[in-house]
């Protein structure tokens, strides 16, 4: 139901979970957060069912840090609100992790042709097939790769592209990918999202609430846009039509 992300910010979790409590009122059964810093071995994911404050009391336990993460507060709609159920996802080998906001109408089209492919689910939703299809995508456009090699930015993008043109629903999307620690991947359709610009920092939220204090320089995505954030870049582009310009908006923003 909610989606929060940050670039280029050493207290990210922090900013992810403050900013997931000014997205309470949207409503939400559970919620959780992925964050990554550059030579990580894994992507740090932890979610919990119900209140933020059971997020907030788990991660005071479970020392996470990352200069890039995202967050989420779901509304269940496939799959019951429990702590497996709740987002990250992650794709099957830890490479890719996402949150999303929507429904995936075909969700159960893809999950059959992904578990024929081997990949194993692990929750009820219709999102973990995002995850799946797109390490399923990862490694077909890396299939040629050196070992080790880092994919490229566009790479990214045509993964990105591939898995979201077999996807039919409604998505707010917030992507890692282990192997580019430095930046987030957004994508929308039907489910909104804005991207806040500061100094060396983006931020990344499903309404502009989150930024308050943080900064007012927000973009608007919209449908069919996926979005590269940095700390100290983004690049917006078309799904199908490639880069477009972006403008920022300096708006007021109510806490
Ligand atoms: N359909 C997804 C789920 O049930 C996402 C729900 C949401 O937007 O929070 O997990």
């Amino acid at each position: 139901c909610g989606i929060v992300g940050v670039v280029g910010d050493r207290q990210a979790v922090d900013f992810i979970v403050q900013g997931l409590r000014r997205l309470e009122y949207r409503g939400y059964d559970s919620a959780g957060i992925a964050a990554l810093d550059p030579g990580d071995a894994e992507i740090s994911v932890c979610k919990t069912a119900g209140r933020i404050d059971n997020l907030a009391s788990r991660l005071a336990k479970q020392h996470i840090v990352g200069a890039t993460g995202i967050g989420h507060t779901r509304w269940a709609t496939h799959g019951p609100a429990t702590e497996t159920n709740a987002h990250p996802h992650v794709g099957q080998g830890g490479e890719v992790v996402l949150v999303h906001n929507g429904v995936i109408e075909n969700y159960a089209k893809l999950k059959e042709t992904l578990i024929a492919r081997g990949y194993e689910f692990a929750t009820e939703t219709d999102s973990e097939v995002i995850a799946h299809l797109l390490e399923e995508c990862r490694r077909r456009r890396l299939a040629d790769a050196k070992p080790g090699a880092v994919p490229t930015d566009q790479q990214l993008i045509d993964i990105v592209q591939d898995a979201l043109a077999q996807l039919r629903g409604t998505y707010g999307l917030a992507i890692l990918f282990k192997q580019r620690p430095e930046l987030i991947v957004a994508a929308r359709l039907g489910s909104p999202l804005v991207v806040g610009v500061a100094d060396d920092v983006h931020y990344l939220a499903s309404d502009a609430s989150p930024l308050a204090g943080f900064t007012d320089k927000i973009v608007y995505l919209a449908d069919h846009q996926i979005a590269l954030l940095k700390a100290d870049s983004l690049q917006v582009r078309h799904r199908d039509h490639g880069a477009i310009e972006h403008s920022v908006e300096v708006i007021e923003i109510d806490a």
